[in-house]
């Protein structure tokens, strides 16, 4: 079943999220649930549980080999630079150049229950990087290399605290 992304401004996000202590139906389900959610629209790379309101240590992520699970990630290696432009699902509108990692390892549950490792480079390794940082309540306008930080619509640079306010009006406005 499709969640509503939450955004910005909601103190969800800016918690840590628990660690997964059973793998019962619920959590599963919550799993399928991010699924749902990260495909019901296109261009969608990842999902955090925190960002639909559950403070769970769940993610789902597609960067476009299929469908990756994680349960209690870890970065567990991480080597290289990429600086690029990243986005996010709980901020739209706004992109900003955020520096990662070129290539993480990362070790996560899986659905059923054992531990596994999984590297990526580049897109993917960014993508670990920032689902794993909404487990710790940690978003990417927090990373934004200088004053890298755009509005999409008209392309121009804007203060990550005029987008926090522009945000925050938004979704009062809801
Ligand atoms: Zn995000």
């Amino acid at each position: 079943m499709e969640k509503v992304i939450l955004p910005f401004g909601d103190p969800v996000l800016r918690k840590t999220a628990e660690p997964v202590t059973v793998l019962d139906n619920e959590t599963l389900q919550l799993l399928s649930d991010l699924a749902d959610t990260l495909y019901a629209a296109e261009g969608r790379a990842g999902l955090a549980a925190p960002q639909v309101g559950a403070s769970k240590r769940l993610i789902v992520m597609d960067c476009g080999s299929g469908l990756i699970e994680l349960i209690n990630p870890e970065i567990v290696e991480a080597d290289g630079e990429q600086t690029d432009a990243e986005a996010c699902l709980s901020f739209p509108g706004y992109s900003g150049i955020v520096k990662r990692a070129y290539h993480v390892k990362v070790k996560t549950l899986n659905r059923q229950g054992q531990w596994c490792l999984i590297e990526g480079d580049d897109m993917l390794a960014r993508c670990f990087q920032h689902e794993i940082d909404h487990l710790n309540g940690i978003l990417f306008i927090d990373r934004i290399e200088g004053d890298n930080l755009y509005e999409n619509a008209s392309g121009q640079k804007v203060s990550v605290e005029d987008a926090v306010r522009m945000s925050r009006r938004e979704n009062l406005s809801e």
